[in-house]
């Protein structure tokens, strides 16, 4: 893969990267029941692209490069990482960018304020035309522009975290634990040559339907020795608990980095809840993955006193 990564601090090769950002975690639930704990820690990729969603654009972008596109039309929610990242790398590469919001154009998140500043064109609309992918592929193609689906997904999301994993030269887990939405980013792993026996996605509780069909038994056997696995996180999409607030709080107070709450959090408090029932076997290695997404914290109004 040709490397169009140009952005400050991203231009390093992921192995090297992977070197700072794997991390042993102290944790002594697990510790007492034998088990080894390392987390990746991919929202030390940049400050403003979640660490997940620069995989995923990579090989959208260079579509974009190879194809003669004039911009790029993209979708996502209010506190969406996606638009987020995906914003700041057209505004980095100087990338005309039409950001389709569902919402209203009266209330302006932090996120969508950072789009502004860069230069994002932000289009607002209701939820059924949200939804409606026809009209929107058609008013990209009218502009010459590139359609990239909500979240960056798609075989081009799946294919560039596959690559970056390629890339990644981590060493050999038992079970890899990866927060799901979309389940792009997991089928990507699955896929890359990252080794590991267990590949556990786990359910941030999108209720995504397509999700399931994604991952059913055909993508279970991708790389043949990964087995795939699909667990949910007690919670639900978008409520966020007072318990998974006390958890971030207590995390960052043992760990001294935040977990995002809709995706990282829920994916620890499933984790803690499997070595305390003792689901995980004596002498596990195993690899915690923190896909970033710590931008979207600002909506949580608990977090922000
Ligand atoms: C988007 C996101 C996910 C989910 O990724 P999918 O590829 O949609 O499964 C996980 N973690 C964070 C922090 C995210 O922003």
């Amino acid at each position: 893969m040709t490397k169009i990564t140009t952005l400050a601090g991203m231009e390093k090769d992921n192995a090297e990267f992977c070197k700072q950002a794997l991390q042993t975690l102290n944790l002594p639930y697990a510790q007492n029941a034998g088990i080894t704990v390392k987390v990746l820690r991919l929202d030390l990729l940049h400050p403003h692209i979640s660490g997940n969603k620069w995989m995923k654009l990579q090989v959208w972008l260079e579509r974009f490069k190879n194809g003669g596109y004039q911009g790029i039309l993209t979708k996502g929610g209010p506190w969406s990482n996606h638009l987020h990242a995906t914003s700041y790398t057209c505004y980095f590469q100087k990338i005309p960018l039409i950001a389709i919001v569902k919402g209203h154009e009266h209330y302006v998140s932090a996120t969508l304020q950072d789009l502004k500043t860069w230069n994002t064109q932000l289009i607002f609309t209701n939820r059924s035309d949200y939804y409606c992918e026809e009209k929107w592929i058609e008013l990209a193609k009218s502009l010459n522009y590139l359609y990239i689906p909500m979240g960056g997904d798609g075989e081009e999301g799946v294919l560039g975290v596959t690559e970056w994993f390629n890339q990644a030269k981590l060493p050999a887990f038992d079970s890899v634990f990866c927060a799901v939405g979309t389940g792009t980013t997991v089928l990507g792993i699955a896929a890359s040559t990252l080794a590991c026996t267990n590949l556990v996605g786990v359910d941030a509780g999108t209720g995504d339907k397509k999700l399931l069909e994604k991952l059913s038994e055909e993508h279970i056997s991708i790389h043949g020795e990964k087995k795939v696995v699909l667990q949910h996180a007690p919670v639900k999409f978008g409520k966020i608990s007072p318990d998974t607030i006390a958890f971030m709080q207590d995390w960052y107070f043992q760990h001294h980095f935040m977990l995002d709450a809709l995706y990282t959090a829920p994916l620890c408090v499933h984790f803690k809840l499997l070595v305390e029932n003792g689901q995980i076997p004596l002498g596990a290695k195993v690899l915690l993955l923190h896909t970033g997404g710590l931008q979207g914290n600002r909506s949580v109004s608990l977090l922000n006193p």
